[in-house]
């Protein structure tokens, strides 16, 4: 890779309010510029809500941003996040694959609140729907909650004790087939990219046959950092990313200034000079 390449500030996995972010896409995008990145993508989870305003601020900046969305899918009973990068804001297989994903979103909301009703918890699914607004409906919405009514100390006890996928039985399965979304959106000049790869309960073993996989249902990329990654993980995923021939992906994962995220822009850095990266080409 050019050594121009190599030392740009790449950060392609974000999220904003519009899912389980903390900043607004205007202030996500001036933050990414405050911090010297020059190549942006906003990947909310299940949600293109966010992409317009982020582009028009990027704009101002004089900012590169590349479309983005994080999905969610499922392989082999295990959910997977995968982002898709650089599509066309109006590609109706993608709008489908998103529509599904938030009726899905709704639907696992009042299970996932059934299921706390029965661990004795009250009901929060009302209060769910009214703090997640226009975001995107998710876990951590009721991890909020939890914390907020002091039924738990943090966000990482409410997953601990209640909202973890161990802890969600059958709701773990309620996510599309990897190998439908791939097959539905493969072949469109998009990037479809496996997300933070190590964050999946799999071993090396089962990983390699989950990245056979995804490159043969048409995945073209895989994040070779994302965030605060381990550095001995970073080399695994260098290394996993020239084997299956997917073009490595960077990005911080971040959702704001409070919790354990890393900050815009920043991660572990990748060493291996001879990846295919996947913003290569762009602008
Ligand atoms: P969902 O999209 O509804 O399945 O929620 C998943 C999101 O919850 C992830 O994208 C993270 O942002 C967040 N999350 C997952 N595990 C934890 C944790 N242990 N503590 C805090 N947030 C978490
Ligand atoms: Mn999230
Ligand atoms: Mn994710
Ligand atoms: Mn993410």
């Amino acid at each position: 890779m050019p050594e121009s390449e190599r030392y740009r500030k790449v950060d392609l996995h974000s999220h904003s309010t519009r899912s389980d972010g903390q900043l607004t896409p205007t202030e996500l995008v001036d933050l990414a510029v405050e911090q010297g990145v020059s190549l942006f993508a906003l990947t909310d989870h299940d949600s293109l809500d966010g992409i317009v305003e982020a582009q028009v601020r990027a704009a101002e900046h004089n900012l590169s941003f590349i479309n983005g969305v994080e999905l969610s899918t499922q392989w082999n009973g295990i959910p997977l996040h995968m982002v898709a990068l650089n599509f066309d804001l109006n590609n109706p297989a993608l709008l489908e694959v998103v529509t599904q994903n938030q009726t899905i979103r709704l639907d696992r909301a009042r299970r996932i609140a059934d299921l706390l009703i029965k661990q004795g918890l009250p009901d929060l699914f009302d209060e769910a729907i009214a703090l997640a607004g226009d975001s995107q409906l998710g876990r951590p919405h009721f991890a909020s909650l939890l914390v907020n009514k002091g039924l738990v100390k943090d966000a990482n006890k409410a997953f601990d004790r209640y909202l973890g996928n161990k802890r969600l039985g059958q709701l773990r399965d309620v996510w599309p087939e990897l190998e439908e979304v791939l097959t539905a959106l493969s072949g469109q000049g998009m990037e479809l990219i496996l997300a933070h790869p190590k964050r999946y309960p799999l071993t090396v073993t089962k990983l390699k046959r989950l990245l056979s996989d995804f490159k043969k249902w048409g995945g073209t990329g895989i994040e070779v950092v994302s965030g605060n990654e381990r550095p001995d993980s970073v080399r695994l995923l260098e290394r996993l990313s020239k084997e299956f021939s997917l073009k490595a992906s960077v990005g911080s994962d971040y959702h704001g200034p409070f919790g354990p995220w890393m900050q815009v822009g920043k991660f572990t850095q990748i060493q291996e000079s001879h990846l295919d990266l996947i913003w290569q080409n762009w602008p």
